[in-house]
């Protein structure tokens, strides 16, 4: 049997570490190179719903993530500047786990089932030639055996206004539901129960581009307005200020897998609005979708660029739709006189819930 060539995955988030982790579960040589260390906070709600759970399962992930101390979210509440609504039922339950703890225990199962990682380097030291202009090369021209698995590709401004995320863990958060969504004009917070009796607080922001004046300072943001139940909330709440981590310039205009040069997995095709809590699941499910083609072109069955085609084809047809949803959904909440009316929506007619709920992922 001709032996398997080698795949290089640049960056070891969700996507990279599950690709490398399914891969090497097919014999195949993998090395991660990623940027950062472990562990490391992220900017992320930590709350994972969608068909995403079901990847972990196939990929047996699943139970090492309970033992790592994962917690089941069945509820949520959302509430404008003022008002609130009563907790309603997820359709499907969710999968609360900081990302300290996730992103460490996929690098613990990748290294014991083989795979290479180097941390601290970043994808062009190590012959990753393409990545400072992936999407300028034709297809035909990318070097192969390099998947792309950098996370959200940074765009200073967006439609005017510039996105930014805000993370942090907290104590002594008294809640009415497993995940409470607080929205105002300026973006929304977040606040769900994670493991180790916390509560992850992480909120998205955006400014217009055009905006002058002083940056408001992260704890004033992620505690909201005065008054509000989100200030209610966290008003005797003790911070871990180990765990504040920020992130900006997002993009958040949905991309086709397509129109993507490289192989790409996780938010390195597209990113979609954090507040469907779907983007780690599309992290899962597209590096799921990348490991058969992938095995194909390892084993010499297949070309890097069918294995590359297919992989797009079966991105774009998982993950089109809800995009499309998302898009819509997130501009909606974010248009202040219609928040109210939304939020009443949602908490009085179950078909309503529900079609939001699951058109998203
Ligand atoms: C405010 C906010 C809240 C969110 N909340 C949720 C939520 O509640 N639920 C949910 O499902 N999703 C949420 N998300 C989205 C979720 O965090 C991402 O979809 C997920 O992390 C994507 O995983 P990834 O592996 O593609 O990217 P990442 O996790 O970002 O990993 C990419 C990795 O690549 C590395 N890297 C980048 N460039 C290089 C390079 N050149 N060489 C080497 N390494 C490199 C980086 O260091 C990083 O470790 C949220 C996002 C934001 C911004």
């Amino acid at each position: 049997m001709a032996t398997a060539k080698p795949v290089q995955i640049v960056g070891g988030g969700l996507a990279g570490l599950t690709l490398g982790i399914a891969l090497r579960q097919h014999a195949i040589p993998v090395t991660i190179c990623e940027a950062g260390n472990y562990p490391r906070h992220r900017v992320c709600g930590e709350f994972i719903s969608g068909r995403g759970q079901q990847t972990l399962a196939r990929l047996g992930l699943r139970e090492m993530l309970d033992h790592a101390g994962a917690i089941s979210a069945h509820t949520a509440a959302f509430f404008p500047a003022t008002k609130s609504t009563t907790p309603r039922l997820l359709p499907s339950a969710a999968l609360c786990l900081s990302r300290f703890t996730l992103d460490a225990a996929l690098v613990k199962k990748f290294r014991e089932l083989g795979g290479e990682l180097q941390t601290g380097t970043r994808g062009s030291a190590v012959g990753v030639h393409a990545l400072a202009c992936p999407d300028r090369l034709k297809p035909e021209l990318q070097p192969e055996g390099i998947v792309r698995a950098t996370g959200r590709r940074a765009q200073a401004e967006e439609s005017g206004s510039r996105w930014f995320g805000l993370k942090i863990h907290a104590r002594d958060v008294p809640l009415i539901a497993d995940l409470e969504m607080h929205v105002s004009p300026q973006g929304y917070v977040g606040l769900c129960k994670i493991n180790g009796g916390e509560v992850n607080v992480c909120g998205l922001f955006r400014k217009r581009a055009d905006e002058g004046g002083e940056a408001k300072n992260w704890r004033d943001l992620l505690r909201g307005q005065p008054g509000s139940p989100l200030r209610q909330r966290l008003a005797s709440a003790e911070f871990d200020e180990n765990s504040v981590c920020a992130v900006a310039g997002l993009s958040l205009h949905p991309q086709r897998a397509a129109s993507r040069a490289e192989i790409c997995v996780g938010d390195a095709i597209t990113m979609i609005p954090p507040v469907t809590g779907n983007g780690m699941s599309m992290a899962f499910e597209s590096a799921e979708l990348a490991v058969a083609p992938l095995a194909g072109w390892s084993r010499g069955e297949m070309s890097w660029d069918a294995a590359r085609q297919k992989i797009a084809r079966d991105c774009d047809t998982a993950f089109t739709r809800r995009l499309a949803w998302a898009k819509w959904l997130q501009r909606l909440i974010l248009t202040p006189s219609l928040q109210n009316p939304l939020v009443a929506l949602a908490a009085r007619s179950d078909w309503f819930w529900r079609m939001a709920f699951e058109r998203t992922r």
